[in-house]
């Protein structure tokens, strides 16, 4: 008979975990707070239009393309590989800067800024390309036995990389690149682990290398959301099933072992093995009660920026814009040194456009456009309250009116706004951190909560909170680490 798994939450990692495991000859069964599937990947409707709640792109198509292979599946998705893969504006310019993958095309873009960009990207890359190669095997698609394993491992990382750990990636980008647009640009991918280039490793230049030389950045016809469809679609044909609107608050033991948790109407989920893809820190802080991760020390951890997210139905086509597009101010530095403590400054947004109904014509009506933003702002630690939020979203709104030259507010038909607190309650988010744990070297590989239990030895986590880190690809990759935790435990049941 195969044995029970209990998966709580049903965000990528969690439903990457559960075909896995399916597929292997177990049985699974998954609760979920939220009312669909998804977590931060997940998908608002509104009047008719359709929106990315949080992911618009993913970067490492072939972890997906691995996921699809290890589970024998076929997914109905066509991807859609963006090219150029995003446009950023300053303010003040009417240029907006296209990031092409071809990089002689992106040579010309910065031709007049940034003489000799070829050469220097070259060497960016190389240098980043070669780092990324030894850390791929070791690190990111590795499990630690301890901490001792996990730095014996980095011994293994060529010790000319090693000043790397110790300069951010601002500084990394400022020696091959001399102009403000470009290293701005360059140094951009921190944001999308949630923090800032000034803070960040300059290790992570690694994501410029994935983005730029493996296979960039990917879409799906019809939306993020039709991935997770189709992949829950594929666990409910398996045998999996869902318990929506289920939060589990609280566990039972039973002769030292967790022999189940509690949900928020009293029911007991009981299985033989558990899987966490809820927030691996704060799942210690608020179910377990751990010490080690007590309310004092999840607050002295580096969190990642909150995302402020604006959803707009819009009774128009707007042309002057890309589907991906950043709109940045010129006080980098300054901006990036107070976003993510101080409330946010209403006068200089920093912000993320994206049109969805550009590439997904069926995500608005006829002739109609959805419209999303995202702008980083502090965690709730740093700015609890948000009675200003549409106060906020008319500065952004008007900001964005102004650089395209276009009354957004007269064309708006629908309108949702999501701060910090909205992300917090929707999937229990840390202080509506969007990405989570950060990635400073405190928090990453044997450093990160772990993905198998402290404590108890048939509990393992999994998801973006845990080992590699945050974003998709890392979320797939999670599942495959923790599958092999169960299964060097457990074995393949079939
Ligand atoms: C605004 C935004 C934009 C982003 N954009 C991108 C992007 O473009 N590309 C990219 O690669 N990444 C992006 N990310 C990051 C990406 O969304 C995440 O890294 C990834 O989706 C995390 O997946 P996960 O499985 O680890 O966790 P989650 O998606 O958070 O799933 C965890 C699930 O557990 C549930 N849960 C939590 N606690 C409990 C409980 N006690 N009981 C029951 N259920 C519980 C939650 O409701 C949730 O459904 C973005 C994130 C945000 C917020």
């Amino acid at each position: 008979m195969g044995k029970n798994v209990l998966i709580v939450g049903t965000g990528l990692g969690g439903i990457a975990t559960a075909l896995r495991l399916v597929k292997r000859g177990y049985k699974i069964h998954m609760v979920e707070k939220h009312n669909q599937a998804g977590g931060r990947m997940n998908e608002l409707k509104v009047d008719g239009f359709r929106f990315d709640l949080g992911p618009t792109f993913f970067s490492m198509s072939y972890e997906f393309d691995e996921l699809i292979k290890d589970c024998n599946i076929k997914l109905p998705l066509t991807l859609k590989e963006l090219e150029p893969l995003y446009a950023v504006n300053f303010t003040g310019s009417e240029k907006s800067y296209y990031i092409y993958k071809d990089l002689n095309k992106l040579a010309e873009e910065f031709h007049n800024i940034e003489p000799g960009f070829k050469k220097s990207i070259d060497k960016y890359l190389a240098s980043a390309g070669n780092f990324y190669k030894s850390i791929n095997e070791i690190i990111i698609h590795s499990n630690s036995k301890s901490v001792t394993d996990f730095l014996l491992n980095l011994t293994k990382v060529p010790v000319k990389f090693a000043p790397k750990l110790f300069y951010n990636m601002w500084d990394e980008v400022c020696k091959y690149f001399n102009s403000y647009e470009v290293r701005t640009i360059m140094s951009l991918v921190a944001f999308f682990l949630g923090s800032s280039p000034f803070n960040t490793m300059s290790v992570y230049s690694i994501l410029n290398y994935t983005k730029l030389v493996h296979d960039g950045y990917h879409n799906v016809e019809g939306g993020m959301y039709r991935i997770i469809e189709s992949l829950v679609k594929i666990l409910e044909t398996e045998g999996v099933r869902i318990s929506y609107d289920t939060e589990i608050i609280d566990y039972k033991t039973k002769n030292n072992k967790l022999s189940g948790f509690v949900d928020q109407n009293g029911n007991v989920w009981e299985s033989d093995i558990y899987v966490i893809n809820a927030d691996a820190a704060l799942f210690r802080n608020k179910i377990f009660k751990r010490n080690k991760y007590n309310d004092r020390k999840l607050s002295g951890m580096k969190w990642s920026m909150a995302p402020f997210t604006i959803y707009l139905g819009l009774n128009t086509k707007i042309t002057d814009i890309y589907f991906h597009h950043y709109f940045l101010g010129n006080n980098f530095k300054e901006y990036s040194r107070k976003v993510f403590k101080n409330a946010i400054s209403l006068d200089k947004p920093y912000y993320y456009v994206n049109l969805l109904s550009h590439l997904n014509k069926d995500s608005a009506p006829e002739g109609c456009e959805s419209l999303f933003i995202l702008c980083p702002v502090a965690d709730l630690r740093f700015k609890p309250h948000w009675d200003d939020k549409e106060e906020i979203a008319d500065n952004i709104i008007s900001d964005l009116s102004r650089r395209i030259n276009y009354d957004i507010k007269s064309k708006t038909v629908a309108r949702v706004i999501f701060t910090p607190v909205n992300w917090q309650n929707m999937f229990n988010l840390y202080m509506g951190s969007g990405l989570g744990l950060g990635h400073n070297f405190r928090q990453i590989g044997a450093f990160r909560p772990g993905n198998y239990d402290e404590v108890y030895d048939n509990t393992f986590y999994v998801g973006s909170s845990t080992v590699p880190g945050t974003g998709l690809p890392m979320a797939i990759i999670s599942s495959k680490l923790v599958l092999e935790r169960i299964i060097s435990k457990y074995g393949p049941l079939s």
